[in-house]
């Protein structure tokens, strides 16, 4: 009863304003058949929670920004952040706090401290008193200063289809960058999560939401556009140095995140990196266009598999709030020299990241997973892609059954290839999850014991399993290749998976695979 009726109180004291947008990380059941039959359109779309409106004016930006260059001189260092969990433990159970903490809190932290540096503040001032409707009291307790302090709360909203929510509360005087937010777990959502299941493909998942959330509140949102600045003076850069609208379609234009898409895409003339125009308030605006980025963390609804790309360091770089260290980018195939038509969001089936005969089997673009072409995204624009159903290097029922029959196997080597022997064990199955490796330009996988050699993209190649004859298709080996990832134990998701197939750790991690915790100095 006490339960409900706090709840209902921190509900009704958060300020709720028009055209301020805060992301929602959605609910998403990692359920195959669910997705597929296209469950996305039961999600809710609802009016945004958003900060505080201590936002200091404008005004007083230039006396504080002459004292950062007085104490810092432009240091960048790694960002200190400190975490009150008190809105949060007394409404959860036990294990489910480990979980939030540990799991996704810690490791998400961990990661924004290890690839960001930031302007360190010089004292804990605050103009807020609360943010979100919470006391910020408890973060000021340890007398630490801190350069992101995040309130941990609980909500209760059977009604919302969402999991977490976060709102930005405060910028910094000095250099604007945001230095208060709130996240709020939905119980009712969260309730229904194992935590107990020692589950890497939902921890995985639950993780990069959580990832994508606290993105939103450090920088990646439409309401901070306006507070961007030069890093090397602090002034403001100006809306219409940040974002540019060409053809009706929205783009940031941020010199480090252009640089980039016209790297990446093979487009010199690229206008920037396109945004999200669908989903209404919570998305349209501040997320990445789902046509353009496929599977990027900053995408607007959950998608499996994400990958925190160069391109949202750069946005946030961008900002000249923080000073990312790229070597954090993870491995980002979707679009890759695809050309400038991707970066207008026009889709089109000559690009491999979409897909023709719906509900049809395949492989997702990233050759993780098996799966289905899908049609239901309310953000892409009436594409249809590649959807995972069933992640190759995690065990599902489906995708054991598929390897047994095919000669494939599932692990953290494992990837998805088309095979005609996958219609022996699933009529309409077309794709299995085979064990691989790239070598000098080659892929390699392994076919009940037996090498395969794909040395050019496409070519079709026979196998022999028993008594049964069958094929496999080969990837785009320069595709494949570029987003391999066969890091040991995918870095235990407490890392990211590099180029040269090593993990880097992310703070207070260590091991080749990430599992050890840093003993504390
Ligand atoms: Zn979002």
């Amino acid at each position: 009863m006490i339960f409900l009726s706090t709840l209902i109180k921190i509900g009704a004291s958060l300020v709720v304003l028009s055209g301020l947008t805060i992301c929602y990380t959605y609910y998403y059941p990692n359920n195959n058949s669910e997705i597929l039959e296209g469950s996305l359109s039961t999600y809710q779309r609802e009016q945004v929670v958003s900060r505080d409106s201590e936002i200091p004016v404008e005004s007083t930006l230039n006396h504080e920004r002459s004292i950062l260059k007085k104490h810092t001189a432009g240091n960048w260092s790694p960002m200190r952040t400190q975490v009150d969990y008190s809105n949060l433990e007394p409404f959860v159970k036990k294990n489910q706090f480990a979980f939030i903490k540990e799991n996704l809190i810690t490791p998400a932290l961990a990661f924004l401290q290890t690839a960001l540096k930031v302007y360190p503040r010089i004292s804990n001032t605050f103009v807020s008193q609360k943010c979100g409707g919470y006391s910020i009291q408890n973060l000021l307790k340890t007398g630490q200063i801190f350069d992101l302090g995040i309130l941990m709360a609980a909500s209760n909203d059977p009604q919302g289809n969402w999991w977490l929510r976060g709102v930005s509360c405060e910028l910094d005087r000095v250099t604007n960058r945001p230095i208060l937010g709130t996240l709020q777990i939905n119980l009712a959502i969260f309730n229904q999560v194992n935590v107990d299941k020692n589950n890497n493909e939902e921890w995985e998942y639950w993780l990069q939401q959580t990832l994508h959330e606290m993105i939103h509140l450090i920088g990646f949102n439409s309401v901070l556009y306006p507070y961007y600045v030069n890093a090397n003076d602090n002034k403001v850069l100006g809306l219409d140095n940040v974002i540019r609208t060409f053809k009706n379609r929205q783009y940031i234009i941020l010199p480090p995140v252009l640089d980039r898409v016209k790297r990446h895409f093979s487009c010199n003339s690229a206008v920037g990196a396109l945004l999200e125009e669908n989903g209404g308030q919570d998305i349209a605006g501040f997320h990445w266009e789902r046509v353009t980025f496929g599977n990027e963390i900053m995408t607007g609804d959950p998608f499996p598999d994400q990958v925190i790309s160069e391109f949202t360091l750069a946005l946030l770089e961008g900002t000249g709030w923080y000073l990312p260290n790229y070597t954090y980018a993870q491995n980002f195939g979707w679009g890759l020299d695809d050309g400038c038509t991707l970066t207008t969001g026009a889709c089109s089936v000559v690009y491999e990241e979409f897909c023709k005969v719906k509900d049809q089997s395949g492989c997702s673009n990233n050759f993780n997973s098996l799966s289905g072409c899908y049609t239901g995204d309310q953000l892409s624009q009436g594409c249809s892609y590649w959807r995972e159903q069933s992640d190759c290097r995690f065990k599902s029922d489906y995708n054991e059954k598929l390897a047994k029959g095919t000669g494939g196997s599932i692990g953290m080597n494992s990837q998805c290839f088309i095979t005609s022997l996958a219609q022996d064990v699933f009529a309409n199955a077309r794709s299995s999850c085979y064990s691989s490796q790239c070598v000098n330009g080659k892929v390699i996988l392994d076919v009940n014991g037996t090498s395969v050699i794909c040395s050019s993209s496409g070519q079709v190649t026979s196998v022999k399993l028993g008594q049964k004859n069958g094929t496999i298709t080969c990837p785009d080996i320069t595709k494949f290749c570029a987003q391999f990832r066969s890091c040991p134990n995918n870095c235990s998701n407490r890392g990211v998976c590099i180029s040269n197939n090593t993990c880097k750790c992310w703070s207070g991690y260590l091991g080749n695979d990430c599992s050890q915790r840093q003993p504390s100095a």
